[in-house]
């Protein structure tokens, strides 16, 4: 028996618990000397005009090249780096990386436009020295701040108040574009996302799930469409672009298109690969 944190509740001794929290914490301790090796990497993934079928952004979404267990996702480790406060400064290893290669798209495909789209922890948005980040990535890449996007999820941004709100205020005055991430999963105050200087919101990857991939009709009351189409009226009443996340199907995204969402993300338009994959597919063309 083992005391669980917590007034008097106690919870059996889980072997298998136990081994998950050693690999944990051994993926915790070796965070910062990963960083410091430069074994943290980006993938990007296309965000695609569901109308016209090009390629106007592309996430930047960090993997760890772990020497011994491979490649490993952004979801077994970002959430330890967030508690352990690292993810200030794997953030900011993110968003300089994902400056100087858009600023390299930018100057070898400059009728693209390609934005590049980095996501941003609570705990980043937080930092009051975000904004002089962010400036000082766009001033030291030469990107356009036009062309870089931030990521923030709906409970970074709606409990923002004070420093934080003036944060966002002044990150778009540089002129950057601001995305609400994952959006209907957390909680929304509309009152407040109307006040908010944003650009896009992502609608998150359940939604769009619920879209049958083979078009049949699934729950017969088509739910998450109507949820979708819901959405996207509320944001283009806002005068936001809508992202359609984890499209999957070529029947996923013809319905969102139908819904007129204006843009799809996810393994039916590519999954996230290494930044040569982008390039060739700039080189190739806009329906690459
Ligand atoms: P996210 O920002 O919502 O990123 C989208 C996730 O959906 C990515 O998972 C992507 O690989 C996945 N995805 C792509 N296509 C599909 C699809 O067709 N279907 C489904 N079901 N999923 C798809 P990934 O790369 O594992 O990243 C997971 C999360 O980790 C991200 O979710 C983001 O919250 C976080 N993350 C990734 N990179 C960073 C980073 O640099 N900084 C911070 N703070 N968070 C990051
Ligand atoms: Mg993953
Ligand atoms: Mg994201
Ligand atoms: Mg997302």
């Amino acid at each position: 028996w083992a005391k669980a944190a917590g007034r008097g509740r106690w919870a059996v001794y889980d072997p298998e618990r136990g081994a998950r929290d050693i690999a944990r914490s051994a993926l915790v301790a070796g965070l910062p000397a990963a960083l410091e090796r430069g074994e943290f990497v980006l993938h990007y993934q296309p965000i695609v005009s569901l109308l016209e079928g090009t390629m106007l952004a592309v996430e930047a979404l960090v993997r760890w090249e772990h020497p011994e267990l491979g490649l490993i996702g952004p979801d077994r480790f970002i959430g330890l780096a967030e508690e352990t406060g690292l993810i200030v400064r794997l953030g900011e290893w993110v968003l300089r990386r994902a400056c100087a290669d858009a600023e390299r798209w930018w100057r070898e495909f400059p009728d693209a436009r390609l934005v590049v789209s980095v996501n941003l922890a609570a705990r980043q948005a937080d930092e009051p020295a975000i904004v002089d980040t962010v400036a000082d990535a766009l001033q030291t890449s030469g990107l356009p701040a036009e062309l870089l996007q931030l990521e923030l999820t709906e409970s970074a941004v709606m409990g923002s108040a004070g420093e934080p709100l003036r944060s966002l205020h002044r990150l778009a005055a540089l002129g950057v574009r601001l995305a609400v991430d994952d959006f209907g999963t957390g909680y929304s105050n509309l009152a407040y996302l109307r006040r908010l200087p944003i650009h896009c919101l992502k609608l998150a990857g359940p939604f769009v799930e619920g879209i049958r991939a083979d078009g049949t009709d699934a729950a017969a009351d088509h739910r998450d469409e109507r949820i979708v189409d819901a959405l996207v009226r509320l944001a283009h009443a806002l005068e936001l672009w809508v992202t359609a996340e984890a499209v999957e199907t070529g029947v996923q995204a013809e319905r969102l298109r139908a819904l007129r969402c204006d843009t799809g993300q996810g393994r039916y338009f590519g999954a996230p690969a290494p930044g040569d994959v982008i390039t060739a597919r700039l080189r190739g063309g806009a329906l690459a």
